[in-house]
């Protein structure tokens, strides 16, 4: 039973602990609680097409609202669900969730997108991902060609071998994959080339400051022409001025996410963005202009 295992973890509750592991076992106890009450929930960011200025996709992130905190960051919490197991459940959650809604929308008529999930380390390397993935999509009815999984760099690096099997698990499935975080891990080109993949995302970290930094610019440059070259699609995250769009549209990237179209939203506000714009999404003050 869920409840005895969380008493049990106060046996390890001694005075010898450090506080952050004091904070880690607490931490467990209460993601555990809010998973059993269904208090996590999935908001949705829109993925922006540059050429045409179109929403595309959402990207599904997890939300944890805690009754007497607040909001919990995912930064904060996917770490403690990765090394308590946690994960196992909360991803299986993740997917099964962003598949129902996401065919829910379809079903109620609103423009068609694609629907990005994140799938950590150990739910890539220990669990059933492609079990799991199978499952969601036959529960739901959602088609598989839609949906994009999104795994990073780091997990694919650390051992290559398992991480392409689970890849081509998941590509006979027919879902998409893309590698989350591009730039940050230290996957090498190499790995690129095997695995099955459809879509790099720039890390936010080489998007935050351009224009003013050089070596950023380079990086991001450079991404977008090698993941051209390789036939792949290039999103870049965390856009959220006019220069930096204009920087990657220049350069010919795909797509982007950002706070210059919108930040994460909950479901219904996601679907009325979307209705309300027939999926041309609108910067705050300009709509993105088509490349003529
Ligand atoms: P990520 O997958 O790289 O997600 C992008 C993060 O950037 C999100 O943070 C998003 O809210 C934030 N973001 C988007 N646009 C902007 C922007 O213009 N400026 C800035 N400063 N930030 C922006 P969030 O939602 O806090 O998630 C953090 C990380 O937690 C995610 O990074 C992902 O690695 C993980 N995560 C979130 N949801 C899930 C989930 O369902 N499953 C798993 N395994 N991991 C998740
Ligand atoms: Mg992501
Ligand atoms: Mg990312
Ligand atoms: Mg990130």
């Amino acid at each position: 039973k869920e409840g005895r295992g969380e008493s049990s973890a106060w046996c390890f509750y001694d005075e010898g602990m450090t506080a952050s592991a004091r904070e880690r076992i607490a931490l467990e106890a209460k993601l555990r609680l809010a998973m059993g009450l269904g208090q996590m929930q999935l908001y949705y960011q829109p993925q922006v097409d540059i050429a045409s200025g179109r929403i595309v996709g959402a990207e599904a992130l997890l939300r944890w609202n805690d009754p007497q905190e607040g909001f919990i960051s995912p930064a904060r919490f996917i770490p403690v669900a990765e090394s308590s197991g946690l994960i196992g459940p909360l991803g299986e959650w993740v997917i099964h969730e962003a598949c129902r809604q996401a065919q829910a929308w379809r079903m109620q008529g609103l423009p068609e997108v694609s629907v990005a999930v994140n799938v950590s380390p150990h739910q890539f390397l220990l669990t059933d991902v492609a079990g799991c993935t199978a499952r969601a999509l036959q529960s739901s009815g959602y088609s598989a060609q839609a949906l994009e999984l999104e795994i990073t760099e780091s997990a694919l690096a650390e051992r290559p071998d398992e991480a392409l099997a689970v890849l081509r698990k998941l590509r006979e499935l027919g879902v998409r994959l893309a590698i989350d975080d591009f730039g940050t891990g230290y996957s090498s080109l190499a790995h690129l080339k095997r695995f099955p993949i459809d879509v790099l995302k720039i890390d936010q970290g080489f998007i935050r400051d351009i224009p003013h930094n050089g070596d950023d610019m380079a990086i991001s440059r450079a991404i977008i022409a090698m993941g051209r070259s390789l036939d792949l699609q290039v999103l870049a995250e965390g856009v959220e001025t006019v220069q930096q769009l204009d920087f990657l549209r220049s350069n010919g990237c795909d797509a982007f996410q950002g706070y210059l179209c919108s930040k994460p939203l909950p479901a219904a506000e996601f679907a009325a963005l979307l209705a309300g714009s027939g999926g041309t999404a609108r910067m705050v003050g300009h709509a993105v202009q088509p490349v003529a």
